[in-house]
């Protein structure tokens, strides 16, 4: 297969969800309800990370734990930088598998995130960062603390701060694109930086009200007020069957699913 780099056209990126479903994935270990046996592979969702594509260079945002089978299935050839939207389990477990590219590339690989998610990322990954030698190969990272816009691979990452119950996380814009997974809460602020959009992929759990997650409801009206060209949701639990659900979504809203792949216009 490809790598998702091959795919970008200049002045654009290529934007692939690798993982769309909720912390524990769907389906969830052990459990009998309809979405998580059924047949249809859009109910099958591995934990949340997209893909970003430019320029050669591919730009992972998150690790989750299921980001080794994530870059397999994805053909990814190389790896360039990881951008963190919070520190969460399941957004950085699966950090230690960046150790291949690092062989491949010959390089370390920058680690973007806030003050906090780097605290996470050295306390998690003891082994990777406290610097004691070891016979055995651990992942080699740089990281960069993100404190406003920044740029990777020719692309301008804008940050979009959030509250995801009582944690600030971050979700970010690229140019007429924007992705902001594990919300409760978008400040008013960050609403007017979402403005423009062609494609907005956003947090939608499920129906029933969570502490730290958007419901479809609660999506739905943020999707009404900033009116992207597009909207697709992610962190979706298994309350949410494919199929039936996109049947009662507006047209422009769909759920995402892993592999959903398009083009994003950086101009
Ligand atoms: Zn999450
Ligand atoms: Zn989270």
């Amino acid at each position: 297969m490809d790598s998702p780099a091959q795919n970008a056209r200049p002045g654009s990126l290529r934007l692939t969800m690798l993982g769309s479903g909720t912390s524990m994935g769907v389906p969830s270990l052990g459990c009998n309800c309809r979405v998580c046996h059924s047949p249809e592979p859009h109910d099958n969702r591995t934990r949340p990370s997209i893909l970003l594509a430019a320029g050669g260079q591919n730009i992972l945002i998150d690790t989750s734990p299921d980001f080794r089978q994530q870059a397999l299935r994805a053909g990814l050839a190389r790896l360039d930088a990881v951008i963190y939207t919070h520190g969460h389990a399941d957004h950085i477990l699966g950090l230690d598998d960046v150790r291949p590219f690092n062989f491949k590339q010959k390089q370390r690989i920058p680690v973007y995130g806030n003050s906090q998610t780097l605290a996470i990322l050295v306390r998690t990954f003891a082994y990777i960062f406290d610097g004691a030698p070891t016979l055995s190969t651990v992942p080699a990272v740089e990281l960069r603390e993100i404190s406003g816009p920044f740029e990777v691979a020719g692309v301008l990452f804008q940050p979009i701060p959030a509250h995801h119950g009582d944690m600030d996380v971050l979700g970010f814009r690229f140019g007429r694109g924007a992705y902001l997974t594990d919300f409760s809460e978008i400040p008013t602020a960050s609403m007017e930086l979402l403005h423009g959009l062609d494609e907005l992929i956003l947090d939608a759990l499920r129906d029933r009200p969570h502490p730290m997650h958007s419901t479809v409801a609660n999506s739905l009206e943020i999707v009404r007020l900033l009116a992207p060209r597009r909207a697709w949701f992610t962190h979706i639990s298994h309350d949410l069957p494919h199929e039936a659900t996109n049947a009662r979504l507006p047209e422009n809203v769909r759920l995402g699913y892993d592999g959903l792949s398009f083009e994003v216009s950086l101009r």
